[in-house]
């Protein structure tokens, strides 16, 4: 029988990178990334159903009431929410899923679901992470000192994660992404079933026949 894939949370403050690296991830690996609920507004060039799912408030409420996500959170103002059938029916099938959630979400997240793993994505600085929300241009003043503000408090959270990676450069991060998935592929007690098959078929006692 096939192992159960892994949920593989991906966090951290606004303009670490998050969405960057995910994006890199999912060009080189068969990963299934999971796509949010949000009640925000999409910016230019989003689409519906591949950036995030917009939701009225009201749908969104109505989502929460029947238990549809497996996290959701407030962010600057608005809800997101990453829905549950989907994510553990991949799971079950045994692909390996991606969530890139925030804090609030990723902490919720391993409150119900502790044998996901859990990556922290830190900028290589204070500096340089203002300087990525800047450059990036999605924010309004004060929303950018809003995210920058938050950010620097959401660096303690590091400290509930299993993994930290640093995003200096993109392609080393990802390759410390890939290496964690590996290792975290390989662990004792997620290779149950392919332990149980690797000795099936043949009693101890035939090992001498
Ligand atoms: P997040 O999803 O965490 O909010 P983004 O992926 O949107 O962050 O990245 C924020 C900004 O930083 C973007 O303009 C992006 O192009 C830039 N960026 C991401 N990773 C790097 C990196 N390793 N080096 C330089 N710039 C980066
Ligand atoms: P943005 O508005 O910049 O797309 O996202 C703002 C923040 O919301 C980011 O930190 C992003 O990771 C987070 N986010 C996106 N989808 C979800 C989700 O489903 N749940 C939670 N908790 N956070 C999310």
């Amino acid at each position: 029988m096939k192992e159960k894939g892994l949920l593989i949370v991906i966090s951290g403050p606004s303009g670490t990178g998050k969405g960057t690296v995910c994006k890199a991830i999912l060009d080189k690996n068969d990963f299934w990334i999971s796509v949010s609920a949000t009640t925000r507004s999409p910016r230019v060039g989003e689409i519906e159903g591949k950036s995030y799912y917009f939701l009225a408030k009201e749908e969104f409420v109505s989502k929460i009431n029947n238990d549809d996500f497996l996290e959701y959170a407030e962010v600057y103002g608005n809800f997101y929410g990453t829905p549950k059938s989907k994510v553990l029916e991949m799971i079950e099938q045994g692909r390996d899923v991606i969530l890139e959630i925030d804090i609030q979400g990723a902490l919720k997240v391993k409150d119900n679901y502790p044998e996901g793993v859990f990556i922290f994505i830190l900028p290589p600085s204070m500096v340089e992470l203002k300087n990525r929300i800047t450059k990036r241009g999605t924010e309004t003043p004060e929303s950018l000192m809003t995210r920058f503000k938050s950010a620097y408090k959401e660096i303690n959270y590091v400290s509930k994660y299993n993994y930290a990676v640093v995003n200096d450069n993109v392609d080393d991060a990802v390759r410390k992404i890939e290496s964690i998935v590996s290792a975290e592929r390989c662990r004792v007690d997620r290779m149950k079933e392919t332990i149980f098959d690797c000795k099936e078929g043949l009693m101890h006692e035939q090992l001498y026949d």
